[in-house]
């Protein structure tokens, strides 16, 4: 079976209406990747996607026990598979057991 051009058009159209009606916030969390470690930022701030990786003494900034689990820019709330988006990397994932020279200690 054919459909017309004209109502093929207009399929077309309502389908750019929906995509239009959503919210690009929604793209946003669909759309969100992983960090990559050959990041500029990602090589700047040290982060490792485990942080038992590290050697001890190689990072002096690293604390006994802090991991982006446990740091107040990871976004738990949206955490699944063990990874959730981080503020300092644009709300790009992280993982839970990774780390990096910008943590910060999350509110008990
Ligand atoms: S800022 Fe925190 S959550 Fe983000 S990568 Fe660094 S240690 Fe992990």
């Amino acid at each position: 079976m054919q459909i017309p051009n004209s109502r093929r058009r207009f399929l077309g159209l309502c389908g750019a209406a929906a995509l239009a009606a959503i919210p690009a916030r929604s793209f946003a969390q669909a759309a969100a990747a992983k960090v990559d470690l050959n990041d500029p930022t990602a090589k700047a701030l040290g982060y490792v996607e485990n942080v038992a990786s590290l050697k001890p003494g190689q990072e002096a900034a690293l604390k006994t026990g802090s991991h982006c689990g446990n740091c107040a820019l990871y976004t738990v709330a949206q955490e699944a598979a063990g990874h959730a988006p981080c503020g300092a990397f644009g709300g790009k994932l992280v993982a839970k057991t990774g780390w990096c020279r910008a943590y910060s200690p999350a509110a008990a």
